[in-house]
């Protein structure tokens, strides 16, 4: 089986992808440096089975030398800075990671002979739509935030790297993804921990900004879709059809969790928020065959279970997180430890 290099094979995203990777019998070799949002315990079950390096995507010499040692045929490029509201506080580390570092590996992917990029972007990167419309793999990219220019860049730097150097870049654009796993500090998680301690939720504006929402398994399962039979210089979205509103999200969770809906408290909107995202992703389906089917129902009622059952990893997130969330939406933060319901 071909040997995958996977950056951000310690994220949210890129663990599943790990994880289902050995399943499927690929060789794995794995780059992360562990921010924030890494962690290794996502991909624990499987630490044997891959090589891990702890190294920076935009350090040109480590990444030279991770390559030279493993010389992987796929590279599968995960690794970013992922959070729209921290690219607001602060620009900066979007641009080296998601800008530098995606260049570095293009461009030592340039001097290998490799058979495929795996460029994973994001449906943000097209911009917003009103209530109606969708967005095409050719729909000129028209991004909003820092986070999303980034990626852009990023997305942009792929195709360019394909169209001069020849480098076999194939570009992916997943919708909102959630799941197992996903760094306590985006929407689902958020509202699931904040439920289920008592405390308000904090909702971006009236809750009608509407999101594509896509099962991080069904996700990674599209991308090897497209790793196996996508074609090299050519984009794809992936997005599961399912768009809800975020009080609808919201909702949704506290009934799971059969917690009242005045623990709802919307506060002053993000900065610049995008209204709404919708793929078309007849292309990923038609090429590869792939049908990413999880209901947001069931998928959402597997996730809530998911936390509960977990409590102990989103415990150990804490100290980070109720920092970050006083910072956010200067509000109130989880002071005791999280206890199953
Ligand atoms: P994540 O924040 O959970 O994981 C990112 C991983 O990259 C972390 O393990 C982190 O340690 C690592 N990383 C960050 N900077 C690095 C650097 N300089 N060098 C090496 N490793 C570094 O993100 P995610 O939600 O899993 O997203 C994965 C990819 O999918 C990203 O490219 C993101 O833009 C894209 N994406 C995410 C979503 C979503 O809803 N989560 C939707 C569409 C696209």
């Amino acid at each position: 089986m071909k040997k995958l290099l996977v950056t951000g094979g310690a994220g949210f995203i890129g663990s599943e992808f790990v994880r289902q990777g050995v399943k499927r019998g690929y060789k794995i070799v794995l780059i992360d440096n562990l921010t924030y949002a890494g962690d290794v315990e996502r991909i624990k079950a499987v630490e044997k089975e891959v090589t891990f390096y702890r190294v920076d995507i935009a350090d040109r010499e480590s990444v030279k030398g991770v390559f030279k040692t493993e010389r992987p045929e796929v590279v599968v490029h995960f690794a970013a800075e992922s959070h729209v509201d921290r690219s607001i506080l602060e620009a900066s580390p979007f641009l080296d990671t998601n800008v530098k570092g995606t260049y570095v590996l293009l461009d030592v992917s340039k001097q290998h002979e490799i058979e495929r990029f795996i460029n994973i972007s994001t449906d943000e990167v097209y911009g917003e739509l009103k209530e109606e419309g969708q967005f095409l793999e050719t729909t000129p990219l028209n991004p909003n935030s820092p986070y999303s220019v980034s990626k852009a860049s990023a997305d942009m730097l792929g195709r360019a790297y394909h169209r001069t150097y020849g480098v076999p870049v194939i570009t992916v654009r997943p919708s909102n993804t959630y799941g197992f796993w996903q760094y306590p500090e985006k929407l689902i998680p958020v509202v699931i921990l904040k439920a289920l301690n008592n405390e308000k939720i904090p909702v971006y504006g009236t809750g009608q900004n509407i999101r594509e929402w896509l099962f991080v398994s069904v996700c990674a399962d599209g991308v090897f879709g497209i790793l196996e039979k996508g074609k090299v210089g050519e984009t794809y979205n992936v997005g599961s059809g399912e768009e809800k509103r975020n009080i609808e999200v919201v909702k949704a969770i506290l009934k799971l969790l059969g917690k009242p809906e005045d623990l709802i408290e919307f506060t002053k909107d993000r900065l610049g928020h995008d209204f709404r995202y919708s793929l078309n992703s007849n292309k990923v389906r038609e090429q590869t065959g792939w049908n990413g089917e999880m209901p947001f129902s069931e998928g959402i009622k597997n996730t809530v279970e998911w936390y509960i059952d977990n409590m102990a990893w989103v415990d150990s997130k804490l100290g980070y997180l109720n920092k970050y969330w006083q910072t956010v939406y200067s509000t109130n933060t989880i002071k005791r430890t999280l206890k199953k319901p």
